[in-house]
């Protein structure tokens, strides 16, 4: 008796503790499997990396494997990428590295090989900036060609207006246009996406010049891209800071632009994941 009172005590306690944590209505189908690849240069990826799973996961039925290099510079390849099916279980890959300094055209192709071959991608920020291969000043480098957008570099940190575009198109519509804190505002050094890319917000930043001329740029910040005319990637230049990357209109772009990338973005998704992580994964 003692025994079973006891039990019936344990169980209303963890109903009570679950039901503090646990979301309203939580998704029934099975989760997307995503990869997120996480660090290099440049950025706080340590918290970056919670704040985008927790935030995306709390929107999408999502779970998450982080592959997260504490290397800072820039010039190493994401320890993840050492196995040749690294991408292999995954749904999506969430490209967030900062990598500029890999330019060796095999370990590049190591990172496309599963794209090319159809698994989808989103790519955020400063992986615009990375795998700067031979050319990438001027011309289109196989890195850009998944992105869908040629970008060499940014200006000052300043507000960011974001207009979303294509309203009809299912990842924006019902979003609201926002403006960013400070923040990077990625150029479209080519003065516009790829032809196989498609806008589907605007961002423009005024900021006043050395000289004291107001300057303001008006590129792309969201978009998506069909690669090698098969593999759905979502892209976004935003999200520089911490707050950015966890405010919400960051998070509901993101979110919406990766079920998207897997053809899932529908109410049986639309709603948060009974847990962050996936099976044996750890922050
Ligand atoms: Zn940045």
């Amino acid at each position: 008796m003692i025994h079973s009172t006891k039990m019936f005590l344990l169980t209303l306690l963890a109903f009570a503790s679950s039901s503090q944590t646990l979301p309203a209505a939580e998704a029934s189908g099975s989760p997307i499997r995503a990869l997120l690849v996480i660090g290099g240069c440049c950025h706080d990826y340590l918290h970056q990396k919670n704040l985008l799973t927790d935030g995306v996961s709390a929107r999408a039925n999502v779970q998450w494997r982080i592959a997260y290099d504490t290397d800072e510079t820039g010039k190493r390849l994401n320890p993840v990428y050492r196995d040749l099916n690294w991408a292999k279980g995954y749904d999506v890959i969430v490209h967030d590295e900062c990598s500029a300094e890999v330019k060796n055209r095999a370990e590049v192709e190591r990172v496309l090989r599963p794209h090319r071959e159809g698994v989808p991608a989103v790519v955020l920020h400063c992986a615009m900036h990375s795998y700067r291969t031979n050319g990438w000043q001027q011309g289109i480098t196989p890195w850009f060609e998944l992105t869908g957008l040629q970008t060499t570099s940014h200006g000052p940190q300043e507000p960011i207006v974001v207009t979303y575009l294509a309203r009809q198109h299912p990842i924006i519509k019902g979003l609201k246009d926002w403006t960013t804190i400070k923040e990077e505002h990625y150029n479209n050094s080519a003065g516009k996406l790829l032809p196989s890319a498609e806008a589907l917000a605007d961002g423009e930043q005024t900021y006043r010049t050395r000289d004291g001329k107001k300057t303001t740029h008006r590129y792309v910040v969201a978009w998506t891209n069909l690669y090698q005319g098969k593999t759905r990637v979502f892209g976004t230049t935003l999200g520089h800071q911490n707050a950015t990357v966890s405010a919400p209109q960051h998070l509901d772009l993101v979110a919406r632009g990766l079920l998207w990338a897997v053809d899932k973005l529908d109410d049986e998704y639309l709603l948060p994941a009974d847990r962050v992580l996936l099976d044996n994964s750890s922050k």
